[in-house]
């Protein structure tokens, strides 16, 4: 199928970027990678009026190691991601979950600024951007402000982002002493989309206590969202395979039931799953931690 007709627009500054969103009133797309926006468009989901290709815009380009962590530019790839020194070292958590997107065509065109801004209920970037306490920071023609990503994600492909905003980058702050990290998924064997997928930041007390847990989950649900109850069970306790295993039972809690159902996978199985690679996601970072 073909997308229907639409202007082309490559502006060079954020600003100009977001001038072009409010001059075509809601009814234009930033284009990033195009791995997510241009099959909605050929399969005539989206037919925006006019794209704006982010791809001349230069300050959205680059990660930066700054003393508190990462500045990673929104139009940064997954490629970039999974081979960056600094990532790899500052955040592996975020580099180890590129590298399990897809494949190296979809890595090569795919940005973390297009995975957060989609927030695909089945994307693996989302969940680790959630447990890394990632900050969106966004710019307009005038101004821009910062989200933190657990005000960030709202619903199915729904985000904080306001009509007229470009994310500009995604902050990474720096990981405690002591903590470790994993993230771990059963992949769709096609499209190796996350049919459940689990981010664990663990941190650990001198005495091995847990002291600080993220856990974020994906393709479990309608969006990217935290496990509070799995993670209120973890902290203040020795982190013993029977606390990880009763903590991991409460992984799918906070979504109520609403489990995504498909062709993949019934509700029941994804239930079941998420419970499942909670486990396993959160011994990994336990492991990396001591
Ligand atoms: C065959 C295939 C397999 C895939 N498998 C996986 C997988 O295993 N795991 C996974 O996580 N993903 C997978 N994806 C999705 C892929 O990772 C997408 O590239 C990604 O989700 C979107 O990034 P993008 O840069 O391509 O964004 P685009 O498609 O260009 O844009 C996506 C949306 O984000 C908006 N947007 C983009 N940049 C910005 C910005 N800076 N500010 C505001 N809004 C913005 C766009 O307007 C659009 O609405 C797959 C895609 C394909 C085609």
């Amino acid at each position: 199928m073909t997308s229907a007709p639409f202007e082309y627009q490559k502006p060079e500054s954020v600003a100009e970027a977001s001038r072009l969103l409010s001059r075509y009133g809601g009814n234009a797309k930033l284009l990033a990678g195009g791995h997510s926006l241009i099959p909605l468009m050929k399969l005539r989901l989206a037919s925006p009026d006019a794209l704006i290709d982010l791809s001349g815009v230069s300050e959205l380009k680059g990660i930066k190691s700054t003393g508190d962590g990462l500045s990673i530019g929104s139009m940064t790839t997954y490629h970039e991601l999974e081979s960056s020194a600094d990532v790899k070292k500052a955040a592996p958590l975020l580099a180890d979950a590129a590298s399990q997107v897809a494949d190296s065509q979809v890595r090569n065109f795919g940005t973390i600024g297009g995975a957060v801004s989609h927030s695909d209920p089945a994307a693996d970037v989302p969940p680790v951007v959630l447990a890394l306490d990632g900050v969106m920071v966004t710019g307009t023609q005038r101004s821009g402000r910062e989200i933190p990503a657990e005000r960030f994600f709202r619903d199915f492909l729904t985000t904080a982002l306001r009509p007229n905003e470009v994310l500009t980058r995604i902050s990474i702050p720096k990981l405690p002493a002591n903590t470790g990290t994993a993230y771990v998924k059963m992949a769709n064997k096609a499209s190796h989309y996350a049919l459940v997928g689990v981010a664990a930041v663990i941190t650990l007390g001198s005495n091995g206590v847990c002291e600080r847990a993220r856990v974020a989950i994906t393709g479990a649900g309608p969006y990217t969202s935290r496990a509070k109850r799995t993670e209120r069970i973890l902290v203040g306790k020795e982190l013993a395979p029977n606390v990880i295993r009763n903590a991991s039972k409460r992984a799918g809690a906070e979504l109520d039931g609403m489990f995504n159902e498909d062709v993949h996978a019934s509700a029941e199985y994804r239930e079941a799953m998420i419970q499942v690679y909670a486990e396993r996601a959160i011994t990994a970072a336990v492991a990396a931690a001591g």
